[in-house]
C-alpha cells in the first residue's frame, strides 16, 4: 500500500476520535479540525501528483487515431478505451487516461510502472519489445496511402511516390517504413514530412503541400471517408517477391517482466475477441453499421 494512503487513513481516524472525545471544546475543535482537513487535502493532492494510487490503471495513449482513440467532447473514446475499461474492470481498478503525442509513447515504453499500460493502436515490433512487454494481438492492420483524388496524377501506389513528399505521423510504423525509402537502402528517394497526427498530415495534403499520407488502414479510411477529395488504398511494395508492407498487430504494452498484469490483459483480450466485442466496438467507432 502507498505510504500516503496510510497517512490519510490515520488522519481521518484522528479526526473521528477528536469528534468523539472533545465535544465540549467545540471552538478549539473547529480549528484543529480545519487544520487536519487541510493536511489531509495536501496529502491527497500529493498522492494524485505522485501517481501513488493503488486503485488506478493509468492508460497512456494518443487520442488522434480514430477509431481506436479520439476526442469526443471532453472525453477520450474509441476501441482501445473500451478495452482499457474492460482490463480495469477485471483488475478492480478505475481508468485514468494520459493523452500524449504518439512520439512520447516510445520513451514511455521503457518507463512504465506496474499500474500503467499503453493502449494506442500500437504495433508490436521487435524494437518496441526490447522496451516493454506486449499482450497478445487484439487487432491487425496494414499501411494505407491517402491521396488527393482531384489531382491529374493519381498517387495510389507506393511506386508512384518516387521523388514525392509523403506525410506520416511521427514515430509510427508508417514513419519508420517510409523513412527507409532511399536509394541507399535499395528503394528510391522520396521526402518524408513528419506530423504529430495523420489528421494534420491530411490537412497539409489538402493544401497541396505534400503528395500523400501513409498511415494505418482504419484511421486512413476514416480520414478519406470524411473528405471527398481524399481516397485511401492499401500500400504495397515488393522486394524479392515479398510485400514489405506486412500485416501489423496491435498489442497492449506493460512494464517489462510484469507477467501477472500481462496474463490478466491476455485473458481480457481473449474474452473480448471471443464475444465479438472488439469487432462490435471497431464497427461502432468507425461508423460502420454491421
Ligand atoms: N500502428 C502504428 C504504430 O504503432 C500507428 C499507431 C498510432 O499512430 N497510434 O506505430
Amino acid at each position: 500500500m502507498c505510504n500516503n494512503t496510510k497517512l490519510i487513513d490515520s488522519l481521518y481516524i484522528k479526526i473521528y476520535n477528536l469528534f468523539i472525545f472533545s465535544k465540549k471544546k467545540e471552538k478549539k475543535m473547529k480549528k484543529i479540525l480545519s487544520l487536519i482537513l487541510c493536511l489531509a487535502m495536501a496529502f491527497t493532492m500529493s498522492t494524485a501528483l505522485t501517481g501513488c494510487n493503488d486503485d488506478t490503471l493509468y492508460v497512456y495513449t494518443n487520442a488522434e487515431f480514430a477509431p481506436y482513440e479520439f476526442i469526443e467532447g471532453a472525453d477520450v473514446v474509441g476501441v482501445d478505451m473500451e478495452i482499457a475499461e474492460a482490463i480495469a474492470e477485471k483488475l478492480g481498478k478505475k481508468v485514468k487516461i494520459v493523452n500524449l503525442d504518439f512520439d512520447a509513447l516510445t520513451p514511455q515504453l521503457s518507463n512504465l510502472k506496474d499500474n500503467e499500460i499503453i493502449l494506442a493502436g500500437m504495433t508490436i515490433t521487435d524494437e518496441r519489445k526490447e522496451k516493454a512487454d506486449f499482450s497478445d494481438p487484439y487487432a491487425t492492420s496494414i499501411q494505407y496511402i491517402i491521396y488527393d483524388n482531384t489531382q491529374s496524377v493519381i498517387l495510389d501506389t507506393i511506386a508512384k511516390l518516387e521523388g514525392k513528399k509523403v506525410g506520416v505521423q511521427l514515430a509510427t510504423t508508417g514513419d519508420y517504413i517510409m523513412s527507409d525509402f532511399t536509394v541507399d537502402n535499395g528503394y528510391f528517394d522520396l521526402t518524408v514530412n513528419q506530423y504529430s497526427s495523420a489528421q494534420s498530415a491530411a490537412l497539409i495534403l489538402l493544401k497541396g503541400e505534400i503528395d500523400a499520407v501513409v498511415v494505418d488502414k482504419l484511421p486512413a479510411e476514416m480520414i478519406a471517408n470524411n473528405n471527398e477529395k481524399l481516397t485511401a488504398v492499401a500500400a504495397s511494395y515488393e522486394v524479392d517477391n515479398e510485400n514489405i508492407f506486412a500485416s501489423e498487430s496491435y498489442g497492449v504494452a506493460v512494464k517489462k517482466g510484469n507477467t501477472e498484469l500481462l496474463s490478466t490483459i491476455n485473458t481480457v483480450i481473449a474474452e473480448l475477441i471471443a464475444n465479438g466485442k472488439i469487432i462490435e466496438w471497431t464497427n461502432q467507432y468507425s461508423g460502420i453499421v454491421a
